[in-house]
C-alpha cells in the first residue's frame, strides 16, 4: 500500500481503505487506523485523519472550514514527502463529502503520552534523541519557510522505527501567507501555553522564531516528564500575561538537582525563550548542538 513513490496518484478511492480502529480525537478531527483492502504486504496500515462534523456544524461555515483545514494540512504535508522527521503523506480520499488525509501511522503515539507514561523509564540519552529528531523536522520546515504554529510534545509522534516526527500541520502556514493574510488565531484553538510573546499581541507575528519558542516549551515537556508549561495556572488570560512579560516556566529544582536534565539542555531552553527573536537559535543550530550532546550521553 500506500508507498506514494510507487503510485501514480495520491488519490485514494474509499473502497481501497478499510477502517480498523480509532486512534484518537482532537478538537475538530479524528484519526483512525486504516488498512488497504488488497493483497497482503507489509505496509498495509496507515492513519486516516478526517474532521468530525457534528450535526449542528453540517452545512455551516465552521463545518466547511474544518474540511478546508484538512485539505490545507494535506497540501503542507505533501510538500514534505519522504522526509525522515516529518510524518509521511500518503494521499487523500475525496469521494465522500468529508475529505480524508491518509498518512503514515505512528504506532507509538505522541511524545507527550510517552513522556507522561509512568510505566516507562526514559533515559536522558533517549530524551536528547527525541529532542534532536524534532529539531531536525523543524529545521526542514525552517528551510522551506514554513511556520508550524502548533509545536508541542502532543504534536510530535513516534514512528514504527522509533523516530520522532513532527506532525499536525493544521495551523501551519508558509511564511509568505502569514505576511499577506495577517492570520489571527481562533481563540478556542490557540495553544497559548506554547506560544511566543510576539504571537499573543493584537498583531501576532508568527515566524520560525516563534516556533523556536514553542520548541523550548516542547523541550521543557520532554525533560520534566510531561509537565505542561505554566501548569499551576489555569486562567489562560493570566498565562498569556505571564508570557507577554517574558516569564518562562521555572525548571523544576528537583529535576535540576537530580541532574536529570543536562546543563546544555537548560541553557538551550533558555535560549529558545529569548526575549528578542534574534537571540533564539535557528533549528539548524539546535539540531547540530543536540547531535553533539546526544553523542556525549550515548557514551556514558
Ligand atoms: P487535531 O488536529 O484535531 O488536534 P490530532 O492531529 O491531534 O487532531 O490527532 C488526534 C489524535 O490522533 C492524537 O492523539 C494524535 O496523537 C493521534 N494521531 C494523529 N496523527 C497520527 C498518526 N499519523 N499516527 C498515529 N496517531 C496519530
Amino acid at each position: 500500500l500506500i508507498k506514494p513513490m510507487d503510485r501514480l496518484s495520491f488519490y485514494y478511492p474509499s473502497r481501497m481503505i478499510k477502517q480498523v480502529g480509532m486512534i484518537g480525537e482532537g478538537n475538530f478531527c479524528q484519526v483512525q487506523k486504516v488498512e488497504q483492502v488488497g493483497p497482503e504486504n507489509e505496509e498495509r496500515v496507515a492513519a486516516m485523519k478526517a474532521c468530525h462534523i457534528s450535526n449542528e456544524l453540517k452545512g455551516t461555515k465552521a463545518g466547511r472550514d474544518a474540511c478546508i483545514e484538512i485539505l490545507h494540512e494535506a497540501r503542507i504535508l505533501a510538500g514534505f514527502i519522504n522526509y525522515t522527521y516529518i510524518t509521511m503523506f500518503y494521499g487523500i480520499c475525496f469521494d465522500e463529502p468529508i475529505p480524508k488525509l491518509i498518512m503514515e501511522l505512528c504506532p507509538y503515539g505522541s511524545v507527550e503520552s510517552y513522556v507522561t507514561n509512568k510505566d516507562v523509564k526514559i533515559t536522558t540519552a533517549e530524551k536528547v534523541l527525541m529532542a534532536h529528531d524534532i529539531a531536525c523536522g523543524m529545521k526542514h520546515l525552517e528551510e522551506c519557510f514554513c511556520v508550524h504554529r502548533d509545536l508541542a510534545a502532543r504534536n510530535c509522534l513516534i514512528s514504527a522505527k522509533g523516530i520522532v516526527k513532527v506532525a499536525d500541520f493544521g495551523l501551519s502556514r508558509q511564511a509568505r501567507e502569514l505576511e499577506s493574510e495577517k492570520l489571527r488565531f481562533n481563540e478556542f484553538k490557540a495553544p497559548v501555553r506554547w506560544m511566543a510573546p510576539e504571537c499573543l499581541t493584537r498583531h501576532p507575528n508568527f515566524s520560525n522564531k516563534s516556533d523556536v519558542w514553542s520548541y523550548g516549551m516542547t523541550l521543557y515537556e520532554i525533560f520534566s516528564e510531561g509537565r505542561r508549561p505554566y501548569e499551576e495556572e489555569n486562567d489562560m488570560k493570566k498565562v498569556a500575561r505571564k508570557i507577554r512579560s517574558f516569564q518562562h516556566p521555572p525548571i523544576p529544582p528537583a529535576i535540576v538537582e537530580a541532574c536529570v536534565i543536562p546543563a546544555e539542555i537548560t541553557a538551550l531552553m533558555k535560549n529558545c525563550w529569548s526575549k528578542e527573536t534574534i537571540g533564539r537559535p535557528p533549528f539548524a543550530f539546535i539540531a547540530l548542538r543536540l547531535k553533539h550532546v546526544g553523542k556525549a550521553f550515548a557514551t556514558i
